[in-house]
């Protein structure tokens, strides 16, 4: 293979960096009025932070630093805990059930907080270089809160109007909830049976392979615990943090991998369906895919495990690796990485291999 250097990657024209120039230009009608900045950064906490996590998150924490310094607003990052994600699956008679990362035993604890540590490590040295505070949210505090209850209430009541854009491919609503005794639940929602739904009132039964059937109650105050799929979640979220972003006069900033960059367009048609208009909308910022060889997404849930990045070296995998490797340093070079990102358009609105990074660790260590 050639070997590359990080002085010879090009940057070909594209269209928002050559509109933009800078990413003052971005930003500075987007804050005008504005009070404060909040960012949005969910991850599903399934594995150690990998490269995209990492880089993802780094680059949060850079655009809010960059505003913090060019616009003199206060930024802070949210960073959603999906800890429904999930954990470990069985199935039992043609039906997939799942349990959630929260209920997964790994080590003497779950899965969630096995791997949750590192994001957290992480998240606070970010917080102490740039500056920048951030709070976390779990999906449990999530889906207690009485707007989004009768969010998904609202949405189960107008399910045609929904159905087509959070699940044209399998037409149906998917809402879950554990069973009592064992945890486990029917992924797909094979089993799920709306025995009763009016205006904020839900009756929802499962079939456990083991149990039998069980049931809750959704109303917008009580707290029973109710799980949904990604779409549904986001398109809550979505609804939940434009009226958070009102309420404080703040930029509403999604960042997301560049992976998700077909959503936005998606949640801007739900958020039409609750009657929000253009200026209502978030500023979505895609950060960069890191890429294999190929240009597939890097991702930590489907291939680590199969060994199909053995070319890869350990530190650019996991977050405890690339620590355990090169310390402060090596984080230091990412961030530093990303802030450039922040700055220059044409940095940010792009893709990386993972090649780049090899590239890019040899040349800063060598220095
Ligand atoms: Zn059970």
């Amino acid at each position: 293979m050639v070997n590359r250097n990080v002085s010879d990657v090009l940057y070909p024209p594209v269209v928002i960096a050559h509109i933009n120039g800078t990413m003052e230009n971005y930003f500075r009608w987007r804050v005008k009025n504005k009070k404060e900045v909040q960012i949005h950064y969910s991850s599903q906490p399934n594995g150690y932070p990998h490269l995209g996590t990492m880089t993802g998150l780094m680059t949060a924490f850079a655009i809010g630093e960059f505003i913090k310094e060019h616009f003199d607003l206060p930024s802070r990052i949210l960073f959603e805990q999906l800890e429904n994600a999930p954990g470990y699956k069985i199935e039992r008679g043609g039906i997939t059930y799942q349990l959630m990362l929260l209920d997964t035993p790994m080590r003497d604890t779950n899965k969630l907080d096995s791997y949750m540590d590192s994001f957290v490590d992480l998240m606070s040295w970010l917080s102490g270089e740039t500056g920048i505070e951030y709070t976390i949210m779990s999906y449990k505090d999530f889906q207690e809160k009485p707007f989004v209850r009768s969010s998904l209430l609202e949405i189960m009541n107008r399910a045609e109007e929904f159905i087509p854009i959070l699940n044209p491919k399998e037409g149906k609503l998917k809402i879950r909830f554990p069973c009592n005794e064992c945890r486990y639940m029917d992924e797909d929602c094979e089993t799920l049976k709306i025995e009763e739904l009016r205006d904020n009132y839900a009756r929802l039964s499962m079939k456990c392979f083991t149990h039998g059937t069980y049931e809750i109650e959704i109303t917008p105050d009580n707290k029973e615990f109710v799980d949904f799929n990604t779409p549904i979640r986001n398109a809550i979220k979505e609804r939940y943090f434009v009226e958070e972003a009102k309420k404080a006069n703040a930029l509403n900033l999604m960042v997301d991998g560049a992976d998700w960059v077909g959503m936005g367009e998606l949640m801007n048609h739900v958020l039409g369906l609750w009657g929000y208009g253009i200026e209502d909308l978030p500023t979505r910022i895609y950060t960069p895919l890191i890429e294999d060889w190929s240009g597939a997404k890097f991702s930590k849930s489907v291939y680590v495990k199969e060994g199909v990045y053995d070319y890869i070296p350990p530190y650019l995998m996991t977050y405890p690796e690339l620590v355990n490797k090169y310390g402060e340093d090596g984080l230091t070079i990412l961030l530093d990485e990303t802030r450039e990102w922040a700055r220059d358009p044409k940095k940010l609105f792009r893709n990386y291999t993972v090649e780049y990074f090899k590239a890019l660790f040899s040349e800063k260590l060598s220095n």
